[in-house]
């Protein structure tokens, strides 16, 4: 029985350790979700916030600093799958996304080379994917290439989940809604990845929610109920399937 007892326990205690579900309603803690500033930062804050949430009552708030680069601030964790990685995120902007680009979320890329990042953000007012190394981007910024996106909506919580493989796979969902043009997968067609090509193999070792601006544009943004994990958790009270 004690043997039994303690396979379960082991079992149980290895899945709850593949995956991270944090609500902040415990609070901030700051050693399991540090601040990330990758170097610079010019004012930048990240606080517990009791102003807004999207479960109970306590969110993370990303306050920019400066306008510009140095402006940025992440906070985030390094403990993510090695293989797969599914997050989910809800998030509220204070303002729509705009013509500028700028990222939400970035995450170490050792594919890339060291301190490269693979961002997630926005341009031309839509959803986009950056690659830090070449400056690629998911989709291509044409006219059609945009359409293929989303635009976030400013001041509501909506529920971004994403995922990354290591065998070059992108999956994207916005309010449980796939995103096509930030797809790249086996069998499913994307004409707007012609720039981010086929040979990327994402290789990420962290993940960290915030703000970064590349044209000097800011924006209040907050991030609760994250899920990161090896599998998709789905949006609160929905089926990911
Ligand atoms: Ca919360």
């Amino acid at each position: 029985m004690f043997l039994l007892t303690t396979l379960l326990a082991s079992v149980f205690l290895t899945g709850c350790l593949s995956q991270i579900t944090e609500g902040f309603e415990n609070g901030w803690d700051q050693t399991e979700w540090p601040i990330y500033t990758g170097g610079c930062n010019q004012g930048g804050t990240v606080a517990l916030d009791t102003s807004t949430a999207n479960s109970g009552s306590h969110s993370m708030k990303v306050t920019p600093g400066a306008a510009g680069y140095c402006g940025h601030v992440f906070f985030g964790t390094t403990k993510v799958p090695s293989s797969d990685v599914y997050v989910r995120v809800y998030l509220k902007a204070s303002k729509a996304l705009t013509q500028n680009h700028i990222s939400f979320i970035i995450m170490p890329d050792s594919s890339q080379g060291s301190n490269k990042h693979l961002r997630i953000g926005g341009q031309d007012s839509v959803l986009t994917y950056n690659r830090e190394s070449d400056d690629a981007v998911l989709p291509d910024l044409s006219s059609q290439g945009v359409a293929t996106s989303l635009p976030l909506s400013a001041g509501s919580w909506q529920c971004f989940e994403y995922h990354v493989s290591p065998d070059g796979t992108i999956e994207t969902w916005l309010d449980s809604n796939v995103i096509p043009g930030l797809t790249i997968r086996a069998g499913v067609a994307n004409s707007h990845a012609s720039i981010w090509g086929k040979s990327y193999r994402p290789k990420v070792t962290g993940v960290y929610f915030g703000w970064e601006a590349y044209g000097g544009n800011t924006n209040t943004l907050w991030f609760d109920d994250i899920a990161i994990s090896s599998s998709r958790a789905g949006c609160l009270g929905k089926s990911a399937a």
